[in-house]
């Protein structure tokens, strides 16, 4: 018997058109170099996503061809997310963090073919462009200036196209739509090249109810970059959605995140642990009567915020509640598109206590809709989901990489029944959420025994005068390794490992998975996507 249900490809071009036919008159606000808004409606960005489709194949785009970005996050970028694939373009976010050798050697990986870069950006382009060429470098006048003669002005391309007349490239849904590399810091970057299908499915399962929840009335402001992980593929949700979007530009800082917070209030923002740390020890310090800042920002309450790339700690988590806001833990990676697991409220925990939804939160959370996931231990079988039993965790699904773009297969990375082996450490509890207690390359081995050091870190961050901590591993000649705390107080603060052992304590952590050492340091080195980069505090304490 066959099914009677119509083949119809998973398309992003669907999702564009929705956008274009539905949401005409909702808003797009994109912050400028100079700190002003910019604002179109979803009809505009229709139009001049069609534009941008129209005007790549005008210049010869053909089917697969690679269209780098290196551009913040701001209307023209979403163009892009839709533009390139309607022209049947893959398009390939470069991160405008890596060192410009980095950026030049995964332009030449990937074999980009044009390029859409920020103006604001030239100066970066101008370091790597050495290393690849592109046959064509469209500039976003996105400061407002004129485009510089040898290079192709973006508007100007997007002006003289012909929105109407565009014919969408034919595709199956097995076909490339974007690719992202992973950062590199665990070896050499790879190409994560992700499909109509497995982009669509992702931003499905991502957008339920106890997840993104996306409703028609949010105001999203992604802060995480559409270069990391295509900003945790929000941007695709946005479109479907036809929500509101505020995004923020170039400008990171905290004061400038508040800021805009407070003339576009989000319902919903998303970014990684360390810059919602800023952001709330930032507010928080305004609040006092001496502060320069007191009353300039007001938070906007009932706001929900996602937070993930790293681990999020519970301090963070109840800081944010003070003030109404609640975080909604998700872990994942480039190359799972990336949302594996969302920590939220499951029936199951209706009459838990405030505390217990505390700790649940600053978990990675339950695996989403069509994602299997695994724990595997040293020895071959799956560990139980016991809360305890810790491994590796391994995933399969259809919008999770089953390789990397022109790399052959590695045991390494797949098992061999071509799960993905994520190299993160975890248990699962009897309820499903995932617990992760490392990166493998993280892990601290004493004694033959596990220390978590984001257990340590989460602990160390709720101290009070604590801004950040990052735990590592040194070389100990009896217990092999053994913690070592690098610890950044907030300012005007003092404390002493002796209080903070004190603290570790209280939280039941055992005498020997006490850090060995605490260095107090002026701040943790970053990773290109805002992380903790602890292969740097290990390069800085070898010993
Ligand atoms: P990178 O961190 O190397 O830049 P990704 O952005 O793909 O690359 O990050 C994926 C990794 O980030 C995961 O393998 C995991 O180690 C870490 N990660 C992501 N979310 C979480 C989370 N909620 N808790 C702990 N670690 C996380």
């Amino acid at each position: 018997m066959k099914s009677t249900m119509m083949d119809v490809p998973l398309s992003l071009n669907h999702l564009l058109d929705r956008a274009g036919q539905l949401f005409a008159g909702n808003e797009i606000v994109s912050r400028l170099p100079d700190k002003s808004l910019r604002r179109h409606s979803f009809g505009e960005y229709y139009r001049r996503t069609r534009s941008l489709a129209s005007a790549l194949k005008q210049l010869g785009l053909k089917k697969g061809d690679r269209v780098a970005t290196l551009c913040w996050n701001h209307h023209a970028h979403l163009e892009c997310y839709f533009g390139i694939p309607a022209a049947g373009g893959v398009m390939h976010t470069l991160n405008l963090r890596l060192s410009p050798d980095e950026i030049g050697w995964i332009a030449g990986d990937a074999d980009d073919r044009f390029l859409v870069i920020d103006d604001v950006l030239l100066p970066l382009y101008r370091q790597f462009a050495h290393l690849h060429r592109f046959e064509k470098v469209l500039v976003f006048p996105f400061s407002g200036a004129p485009v510089p003669g040898e290079f192709s002005d973006y508007e100007a391309l997007l002006a003289q196209a012909d929105p109407d007349g565009l014919v969408y490239a034919s595709h199956d849904e097995n076909d490339p739509v974007a690719m992202c590399y992973t950062s590199g810091t665990t070896g050499r970057p790879k190409g994560v090249v992700y499909s109509h299908r497995s982009t669509i499915l992702h931003t499905l399962v991502a957008s339920l109810g106890d997840f993104w929840g996306l409703r028609g009335t949010d105001v999203v402001m992604p802060v995480t970059p559409m270069f990391h992980a295509n900003s945790w593929g929000m941007p695709y949700g946005a479109v479907m959605m036809g929500v509101k979007l505020v995004f923020p530009g170039p400008h990171l800082h905290p004061d400038d995140l508040l800021d805009l917070m407070q003339q576009e209030p989000p319902t919903l923002a998303l970014g990684v642990p360390t810059i919602w740390m800023s952001l709330i020890q930032t507010y928080d310090a305004a609040q006092a009567e001496s502060s320069p800042n007191k009353g300039r920002w007001t938070l906007p309450r009932g706001m929900k915020s996602l937070v993930g790339g790293a681990a999020v700690p519970e301090s963070l988590i109840r800081a944010f509640d003070r003030h109404g806001i609640w975080i909604l833990q998700g872990w994942g990676m480039t190359e799972t598109s990336p949302v594996c697991t969302i920590s939220y409220p499951r029936a199951e925990l209706r009459n838990a206590s405030q505390d217990e939804r505390y700790r649940r939160a600053a978990m990675a959370g339950v695996p989403v809709p069509l994602v299997d996931l695994r724990v595997r231990g040293e020895e071959a079988g799956d560990q139980p989901w016991d809360g305890k039993s810790v491994g590796e965790i391994q995933v399969r699904g259809p919008f999770i990489t089953g390789s990397y773009h022109e790399v052959p297969v590695e045991a390494e990375k797949f098992a061999p029944d071509g799960w993905l082996r994520t190299g993160d450490v975890a248990s699962v509890d009897a309820l499903g959420f995932v617990k992760i207690s490392d990166r493998t390359k993280d892990l601290i081995k004493s004694g033959g025994e596990w220390i978590s050091s984001v257990d340590l870190e989460n602990a160390l961050m709720s101290h009070p005068a604590v801004a950040e901590a990052a735990v590592i591993a040194i070389p100990d000649e009896k217990w092999s390794e053994r913690p070592l705390a690098c610890v950044v107080l907030k300012p005007g603060q003092a404390v002493q490992p002796a209080e903070l052992n004190a603290l570790l304590l209280q939280r039941s952590f055992a005498r020997w998975q006490l850090p060995e050492r605490y260095e107090f340091i002026e701040a943790v080195p970053r990773t290109s996507t805002g992380k903790f980069w602890k292969m740097k505090l290990r390069e800085r304490f070898p010993v």
